[in-house]
């Protein structure tokens, strides 16, 4: 799926903007640890196409506070990823020094550029792009976010631009979601709303052993495998007595998902075993969404935004070893905050299959190191020559989660708080929202 970026500088209207485009879809604010700045993260449909859109938030070249060199980073990880990029400027205001900056730092970049002149209110008011045409951009298009002008035209230019997806998701390629958590969480009810809400694709799928049975559901066009849902989806005695031997399932599942959907009782809180879990999750290294449910029994109005952020917080400070897996408040019951699991789920997807040129890595690592030099270790210092992620290879055992190769002088000067710090610098450029990430350390010959 292509990513179309949205940037510019503050108040020019790039938060409007984005609302308009994504009109009826949710859009996901995705903060998290190590990342200082909110991503704003959409899906945007068109009859069989999708993008995905990000804003950024307002875009500065003033690095004279670490603060904002890191904000920069991330802005500019989202422009690397994308197709397309929206740059704002506001035509009121006219042409400001920052737009010329943005300009020469996006040139460098070769993508597609629309230069999107907003606050164009009135049809007369065109004449103000004028000006902006010396920026060198030619694609330029007047609009008005507040009073939706020119809007449809943006977004079809958009829709024209994105080459042909390549092939339709065929069923064999699902990604295999596992539904875990202790009994009595609301994984059953979880996965009923799910399949009530979505296009059943596939009824059952007798899998391995009797407790295996996968069923495949369409979520906007992609499919997604629910898998060994038997013992949830009809709950008898029998199948109850299963749940008593919950480790030895919840392995098994973990093992063969690509994500894991962890529900938490909110009532109860993150308990004992829920830690076990999490810790089952972690050493697999997968990528994970967790869910804390039963949010209707703390709270009679709900607040997505308040209590997600809430949730968030909780769940961080008692699982920190998963503090990459996004947290979702809701109530499976009362279809709270179900939308947004929705979009969380493709937008993991979207992640865990993302890849990063080389290049892009080589010159990530360089940038780290020059910066951040790591410590002295035994008067030497660690170099990293080269930097590569694993490509999955068909055939080969699949990799839980995405993977990188780092060539250094050598692997003992590696040290742990220097590895959880350039991670966290990683995450910033390259967030892989709700992604554990392996590093591989190997010695350059
Ligand atoms: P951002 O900082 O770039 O995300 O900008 P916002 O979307 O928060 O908008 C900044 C201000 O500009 C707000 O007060 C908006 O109401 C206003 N604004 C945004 N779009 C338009 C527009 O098309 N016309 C006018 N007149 N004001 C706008
Ligand atoms: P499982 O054992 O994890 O599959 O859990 P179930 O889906 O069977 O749910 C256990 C109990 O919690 C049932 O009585 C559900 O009705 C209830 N439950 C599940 N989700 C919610 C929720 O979001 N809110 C409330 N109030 N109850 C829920």
């Amino acid at each position: 799926m292509k990513i179309v970026t949205i940037v510019g500088r503050p108040n020019v209207g790039k938060s409007l903007l984005f609302n308009r485009i994504c009109s009826k879809d949710i859009s996901l604010v995705y903060d998290s640890a190590g990342v200082t700045r909110d991503r704003i993260i959409s899906f945007v449909k068109k009859g069989q196409r999708e993008l995905m859109l990000i804003d950024t938030g307002g875009m500065s070249f003033d690095f004279h506070s670490p603060l904002d060199k890191s904000i920069h980073d991330q802005i500019n990880g989202a422009i690397n990823e994308a197709y397309i990029v929206l740059f704002v400027v506001d035509g009121r205001v006219g042409l400001h020094p920052l737009d010329k900056e943005i300009a020469k730092f996006l040139k460098e970049k070769n993508k597609f550029v629309f230069l999107v002149v907003n606050k164009i209110d009135q049809p007369e008011m065109e004449q103000f792009c004028a000006e902006f045409a010396q920026l060198g951009i030619e694609e330029i298009f007047p609009v008005s976010a507040a009073h939706n002008l020119g809007i449809q035209e943006l977004v079809e230019k958009i829709f024209s631009r994105l080459p042909e997806e390549s092939q339709k998701s065929n069923p064999t390629a699902a990604t295999r979601i596992a539904v875990i958590g202790q009994p009595n969480a609301g994984k059953s009810s979880l996965i009923n709303s799910l399949l009530g809400e979505n296009r059943l694709l596939v009824h059952e799928e007798p899998g391995t052993t009797h407790d295996a049975v996968d069923v495949d559901i369409e979520i906007a066009g992609s499919v997604f495998s629910l898998i060994d849902t038997a013992g949830l989806r009809k709950k008898n005695k029998q199948q109850k007595e299963f749940e008593r031997k919950v480790a030895g399932r919840t392995v098994h599942s973990i093992n063969r998902s690509h994500i894991v959907l962890f529900v938490i009782d909110a009532k109860k809180g993150v308990s004992f075993q829920d830690k076990k879990i999490g810790g089952l999750i972690q050493k697999a290294y997968k990528p994970c969404i967790i869910i804390l449910n039963k949010m209707d029994l703390l709270v009679d109005h709900f607040n997505a935004k308040e209590w997600n952020k809430k949730a968030t917080m909780y769940v961080q400070n008692e699982l920190p070893f998963l503090s990459y897996a996004p947290v979702i408040g809701m109530s499976a019951e009362k279809k709270w905050n179900f939308n947004q699991l929705l979009t969380t789920v493709r937008l993991v997807d979207q992640q865990r299959k993302k890849r990063i040129p080389t290049h892009q890595l080589v010159e990530f690592f360089q940038d780290s190191l020059n910066q951040f030099p790591p410590p002295l270790v035994q008067g030497k210092r660690l170099k990293i020559y080269y930097a590569t992620q694993v490509k999955e290879k068909e055939g080969s055992t699949t990799l839980p989660c995405p993977t990188f190769v780092l060539f250094v002088n050598n692997q003992k000067w590696i040290k742990e708080t220097y590895q959880k710090f350039l991670e966290r610098k990683f995450r910033q450029s390259f967030p892989f929202i709700g992604c554990p990430i392996l590093w591989k350390w190997k010695k350059a010959l």
